[in-house]
């Protein structure tokens, strides 16, 4: 039998008195404590200890209910026992978590107030992503050549993304494969010239105006293709405008952009927006045209499309095409960005990569 079954309650009680106190003689001090968390350690293990000594199952718990079945005469003396001894428990207990509470809440405090004396911290200084600055370049010429700036939705409906612009139901680029539909009759615009009729119908004709901002393609992601990217169009219409001031402009465009020596060139082209169309290059801005690694060894870089504005683009936009006439171009202000900058992979303007973009202070 264990020697604790023999014991009488009174000697029981006097020794779980004894392992309370050494048990609790590592605790309960706050003066021996040497940190925040040793502190925060000693208030958990004091948890326990609670559980251990004055809980339902503790051992003072039993003999509480032993009181009943001591003999009558001893009866009243054990029972003051016990209660004093619980007393003592449960005050010893209570002042030791209000110690370490103390000391916690001050340790805090501490760790927490500022050293005014101290040298701030400089917080890094960013800069502007480098499609930002290309576009802004792009916008500073257009505006010094009397061109406004406009922006607007990017959620279009099939009317500014398709009908407007002479895209009639069936043709391949209202397919679902090209293009980001979200609910019925709406879809993320698949280029900036939504803006143009926008525009057109805001102000009326004479309107000269650039859009630059994102457009969406289902286009899976390579190194020249995103299915997000940025896009400039531009917009002049006006009483007997002609291709001749489509190219005087667009080679004033690429003589500020690249320098006076860049030549343009136009190649017949087909988009159901304008009639008749053209893309447009550059001479190379690296070699100027015997050819290098930039330009594929044409020694010209495409720059975009343009054209004549379709007579049923003014008309949705409530623009008399017998009075007005007028021309659009688009280009891509990330793959310009990528060819200035040599970027093998496009992608790398969309990933974010602090130390890729410090490159482009
Ligand atoms: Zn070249």
């Amino acid at each position: 039998m264990a020697d604790e079954n023999q014991q009488t309650p009174q000697a029981q009680l006097e020794r779980l008195a004894q392992t309370f106190a050494q048990e609790t003689e590592q605790v309960s001090s706050a003066s021996g404590v040497a940190s925040l968390a040793d502190a925060e350690k000693r208030l958990a293990a004091l948890k326990d200890l609670r559980v251990k000594f004055v809980g339902k199952k503790s051992e003072l718990a039993s003999l509480k209910k032993m009181i009943g079945r001591i003999p009558a005469e001893s009866r009243s003396a054990f029972g003051q026992s016990v209660q004093q001894s619980e007393a003592l428990f449960v005050r010893t207990l209570d002042d030791a978590e209000q110690s370490l509470n103390a000391y916690i809440q001050s340790a805090r405090s501490a760790r927490e107030s500022l050293d005014v004396t101290l040298p701030g911290r400089r917080p890094r200084q960013g800069h502007l992503h480098p499609i930002t600055l290309m576009r802004q370049r792009i916008e500073d010429i257009f505006v010094s050549l009397g061109y406004a700036v406009e922006d607007d939705r990017e959620i279009e409906t099939d009317f500014y993304n398709f009908d407007a612009l002479n895209i009639p139901e069936g043709h391949p680029a209202r397919d679902p494969q090209d293009t980001f539909y979200t609910t019925d009759g709406f879809a993320l615009r698949s280029q900036t010239s939504t803006v143009q009729i926008h525009a057109m119908q805001r102000r009326g004709a004479p309107v000269r105006m650039i859009a630059p901002g994102r457009v969406f393609r289902r286009d899976t992601p390579d190194p020249t293709h995103n299915p997000m990217f940025y896009q400039v169009e531009g917009l002049c219409v006006d009483r007997g405008i002609t291709m001749a001031h489509l190219k005087g402009t667009l080679a004033e465009f690429v003589h500020r952009l690249f320098g006076p020596e860049t030549r343009t060139r136009f190649r017949p082209s087909y988009f159901p927006f304008t009639e008749p169309s053209a893309e447009v290059d550059y001479s190379c801005f690296s070699c100027g045209g015997p050819g290098c690694r930039i330009c594929k060894w044409s020694g010209w870089i495409e720059l975009g499309g343009s054209g004549m504005v379709h007579p049923n683009v003014l008309r949705a936009a409530n623009i008399d095409p017998e009075e007005f006439t007028g021309f659009a171009f688009g280009l891509g202000i990330d793959r310009t960005c990528a060819r200035i900058y040599q970027l093998d992979d496009i992608r790398l303007l969309f990933e974010n990569d602090v130390r890729f973009l410090e490159q482009f202070r």
